[in-house]
């Protein structure tokens, strides 16, 4: 049987569109036909306008057991057409410009892959012909494809912008008051507001606890967006919403540009992303951050004070004299006693930790992840491949490998730039007086602490002396 070669090519009477032209699609489809030993001339064209190919009308429909309904479906007469001559054999390769653009619809590949397999006639790409649906891959591949295009069309990007556009010109609240440090119009900031945002986002990182910042506003008289009071949950909420970094939210989720970035938003950032990332990564609920367990009785070195035995964390116990020892009492299968004098040690290790920031050339402490520039190229390659690829300029054969590639790049810088800021959420480690270090709050010391020591080992006592302080005793363990 003669082989007869069939074209389809998109149309598109929307000015905007930057697709590739039509004289460039018929000229590869006569390429691709030439190369597969037909002739160019005798080629049957299915010219289609797509104009409307995202509108899904309703039709009558029979399943299998010969049931009729309603089912609503991108009707496209010319690719109805060409799958029909397909299986009577009119044409028997259909050659098409570009395979993820031959289906926005994955059930128009689904009917693409049938005819292949069940009719015996091919289905060629001109831009992508290394794809064969008469294989599992080359299907898969083309699944993969077509779903790649649906999430990334540029339309599905102007449908969000303009839903938002749409929202913030009708005034419509988005998700009902506000926002902490914003003016009512959402956008500008709330100066004073902004300020203790700020602020806020810094002595948390320093090691404040969100209560005590809950504490602070409510004594310094700050109002509520509704004017109740002020809760350690109210400061959280605030400070975990992705809008201070500028970054849109839909329901609570960052959302994304069609590169995998944050979209921003049209209002002004309080915090960089950086400093926002850090309280994130303090504010995390399993984080072994800074923030202190709850519970027991926290002093300096509650749960940095280790026994010199058993190497188990020491706990504030309280003495008859009103003081407090670090004391560890063993395991059952392993009991002992090691205990020491808590103001005694709290006061050699400050003096310590002081001596150090002192000594150390910690003048200015490296904040910036180096790799900031990379992933920035990363992500601006990424954008650039999928605009090219929006704009049917590259095929997504092409596009495809290397956005995959770039975005494992990129995944891979994004997590080492999450491990650096979590790494530098803490307080920043600077020189610092004896009499600055008295001012600073419990949490904001022992924050400072933990940064600089790993542990303090405490050897138990020797010569029967019980908790005595002795210098012999103590071996902190830096950082
Ligand atoms: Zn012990």
């Amino acid at each position: 049987m003669a082989e007869t070669f069939g074209g389809y090519k998109r149309i598109s009477d929307d000015p905007h569109d930057l697709r590739a032209g039509i004289a460039r699609q018929d000229e590869d489809i006569r390429a691709e036909v030439a190369r597969l030993g037909g002739n160019a001339d005798d080629i049957v064209w299915y010219p289609e306008n797509d104009t409307s190919a995202f509108k899904k009308k309703r039709v009558q429909v029979s399943d299998p057991l010969g049931n009729e309904y309603d089912a609503w479906r991108v009707i496209r007469p010319v690719w109805h057409k060409a799958l029909h001559d397909l299986r009577t054999k009119k044409v028997t390769t259909l050659v098409v410009w570009d395979l993820d653009r031959l289906a926005r619809d994955p059930r128009d590949l689904e009917d693409a892959i049938e005819a292949v397999a069940h009719y015996g006639v091919r289905i060629v790409s001109a831009t992508a012909s290394t794809i064969d649906l008469a294989t599992e891959n080359g299907q898969m591949q083309a699944r993969m494809m077509v779903l790649m295009a649906n999430k990334s069309s540029a339309d599905t990007a102007r449908r969000v912008k303009r839903w938002h556009e749409s929202v913030a010109k009708s005034g419509r609240p988005v998700g009902g008051r506000r926002p902490f440090g914003f003016a009512l119009d959402r956008e500008t900031h709330e100066p004073r507001e902004a300020a203790l945002v700020r602020r806020a986002a810094q002595d948390l990182i320093d090691g404040v606890s969100l209560h005590e910042i809950a504490r602070r506003w409510q004594n310094d008289g700050v109002p509520t967006v509704l004017g109740g009071p002020w809760r350690h949950t109210s400061v959280r909420q605030i400070l975990r919403n992705p809008r201070l970094a500028g970054w849109r939210t839909y329901k609570g989720e960052v959302l994304k540009d069609e590169a995998g970035a944050p979209l921003r938003g049209t209002w002004e950032p309080i915090l960089d992303p950086d400093t926002f990332t850090r309280v994130q990564a303090v504010l995390a609920p399993s984080g072994n951050g800074p923030i202190a367990r709850r519970g027991a009785r926290q002093e300096l070195l509650s749960g940095v004070a280790r026994c010199g035995r058993c190497n188990g964390k020491m706990y504030v116990m309280k003495t008859r004299s009103g003081r407090f020892n670090y004391t560890c009492r063993g395991r059952t299968d392993m009991p002992h006693v090691v205990s020491i004098v808590g103001p005694g040690l709290d006061d050699v290790i400050t003096a310590a930790v002081l001596r150090r920031l002192q000594n150390a050339d910690l003048e200015s402490p490296t904040l910036e992840f180096d790799g900031d520039a990379e992933l920035q190229d990363v992500q601006a390659r990424i954008t650039e491949l999928m605009g090219e690829f929006s704009a049917g300029r590259l095929s997504g054969t092409v596009v495809f490998p290397q956005v995959e590639k770039l975005e494992a790049e990129r995944n891979r810088l994004s997590a080492e730039k999450d491990r650096f800021l979590k790494a530098t959420a803490g307080p920043q480690v600077r020189k610092m007086s004896r009499s600055e270090w008295d001012a600073l709050d419990l949490p904001r010391r022992r924050a400072i602490v933990e940064r600089n020591l790993t542990a303090v080992m405490v050897r138990p006592a020797t010569g029967g002396k019980g908790g005595a302080f002795d210098m012999e005793r103590i071996e902190p363990v830096w950082r």
